[in-house]
């Protein structure tokens, strides 16, 4: 039997589609996908209901088989996956049908959706806003309750800052839980496929699903046996039921950092908030944040540079008509193909590379990154499973997502720059490979405000069981228009 959503659901989704512009491809109804895949043990089967039969979208780099795969560059504007990635399989096999592809920066390189190569998204709670970005067209997607839950990638934050500037949930995954095989590559030692969905449940549900080894991806691994586990979450209080937690929340002084007023209210707000939860608040100082950024772009844009480079326009990527070479046909493909941002970070990829600089900028952004991590094994403890594991001093680190609330466009917009810099919050737990979820902590002036909390390796149990505690008291906003379609716990 296919997957035939009501006829309310579809012109519903038409309505907002016609207003956002969230999917590049957007099917109305979706034909079953069985692939033979085992269900992983612990999932119980009450969190079958947050996904089976339910439609899911996925971000346009993320490849589904006989849907688009642009990656939001023209230069694969027509591009068919013959092939699916492993986390689409794994929820295809519970009953999750593929609904659409949703729009991207190009190659996941940007803050708002606005690099793309293949249309503009908006915010659903204000049209002349940016959803964010890399991932914005999914986080739009659920925020408008098109879809309950989507995949989308973050390799410096594409999938919690888009979350924030939504008002739903964003889990980027410790780095190789979720196999990459499938992932288009922009960045793959910073990278992996994260969840965007309305609930902590429902993260919860989908990334029990789609984490584990995967033969096809060697980075992939499994959560090592004395790690938290997913399943029991909270109890009949809304208390974690994980063993070995501290209670204590280490906060991000941010005295320092330039928050909008209205993020640095929500800011305050969520402290209060987990304070009266019950979680024990202290202040915490993270010195390489500031190094974050240029570490992580010199990272970011050396590996996409590498990775960029199979876009020739002969393996892959649309041909130009003619050319008078092998050189000038790739030159030509990749000038018409490739945007202005794209075409801003191979030059510095490139750059930091040449040879003779790398000690000044390659090397030295990998001793930050080091740094980085070591930083956050000193309050955190380092993972589970390790021989030399610190004591944890906390739980989990609270900071915010971004800066500002989602920005607008012309005079209102962020420069390039700027976004780049604002970035600091959210790349460093790609730098040191740690996980961390985003999640709506209010709204503030008809915008929500996403807030994050970071934690150890393999820690995702515990940073959702927070942030689902978070919830129960505090539900997630929607944005005016919002119809709920589907529940959004168990
Ligand atoms: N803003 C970051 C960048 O532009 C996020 C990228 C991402 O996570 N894919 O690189």
């Amino acid at each position: 039997m296919s997957y035939k959503p009501s006829g309310e659901l579809i012109t519903y989704c038409k309505e907002w589609e016609a207003k956002i512009g969230a999917f590049i491809e957007l099917a109305e109804s979706a034909e079953p996908e069985n692939p033979p895949v085992d269900i992983p043990p612990e999932f119980p089967a009450e969190a079958r209901a947050l996904i089976t039969d339910l439609p899911f979208a996925v971000k346009d780099n993320i490849a589904v088989k006989n849907f688009s795969l642009s990656c939001g560059s023209k230069l694969l504007a027509s591009l068919r996956s013959p092939y699916s990635a492993t986390a689409v399989v794994k929820l295809q096999a519970l009953g999750a049908r593929v609904i659409g592809k949703t729009n991207l920066d190009e190659f996941g390189m940007g803050s708002s959706t606005d690099n793309s190569g293949i249309q503009k998204t908006n915010n659903p709670w204000d049209y002349s806003r940016v959803p964010g970005g890399s991932s914005g067209g999914s986080a739009a997607a659920v925020a408008a309750g098109m879809v309950p839950f989507a995949l989308g990638s973050d390799t410096g934050g594409s999938v919690r800052q888009p979350a924030a500037f939504c008002g739903v949930v964003g889990l980027k995954p410790t780095y190789g839980t979720v196999s990459r095989f499938g992932l288009v590559a922009y960045a793959s030692s910073l990278e992996g496929i994260g969840i965007i969905a309305d609930s902590a449940a429902r993260t919860r549900a989908v990334f029990a699903v789609i984490r584990g080894k995967d033969p096809m991806d060697d980075t992939s691994r499994n959560f090592p046996v004395c790690a938290p586990p997913l399943y029991p979450s909270l109890n009949e209080t809304g208390k974690s039921t994980a063993k070995n937690t501290t209670g204590i929340i280490g906060v991000l002084s941010a005295e320092a950092e330039a928050l909008e007023p209205e993020v640095r209210r929500s800011f305050e707000l969520t402290k209060e908030r987990f304070t009266a939860l019950g979680y024990k608040l202290t202040d915490v100082e993270i010195p390489a944040l500031k190094y974050g950024v240029p570490a992580y772009y010199t990272i970011a844009t050396a590996e996409a540079s590498a990775n960029l480079a199979r876009f020739d326009g002969i393996r892959y990527g649309k041909r130009p008509d003619w050319s008078e070479n092998p050189d000038n046909l790739i030159d030509k493909a990749r000038d018409a193909g490739f945007g202005d941002e794209v075409k801003l970070r191979i030059l510095l990829g490139t750059f930091v590379l040449r040879s003779g600089f790398q000690d000044r900028y390659y090397l030295r952004a990998q001793k930050i990154r080091a740094g980085i991590r070591s930083g956050f094994e000193a309050l955190l403890g380092g993972s589970y499973g390790d021989t030399a594991q610190n004591a944890p001093q906390m739980d989990a680190i609270l900071l915010p997502v971004f800066p500002t609330r989602a920005f607008g466009r012309g005079p209102n917009s962020l420069s390039p720059f700027s976004q780049k810099a604002a970035d600091l919050f959210t790349c460093c737990a790609n730098l040191a490979g740690l996980p961390a979820v985003s999640f709506p902590a209010s709204v503030e002036d008809n915008l929500p405000v996403g807030m994050q909390l970071l934690g150890r390796a393999f820690s995702e149990p515990i940073l959702l069981d927070m942030a689902e505690a978070y919830e129960k008291i505090h539900p997630f906003p929607h944005p005016p228009g919002f119809k709920a379609f589907w529940c959004p716990a168990l």
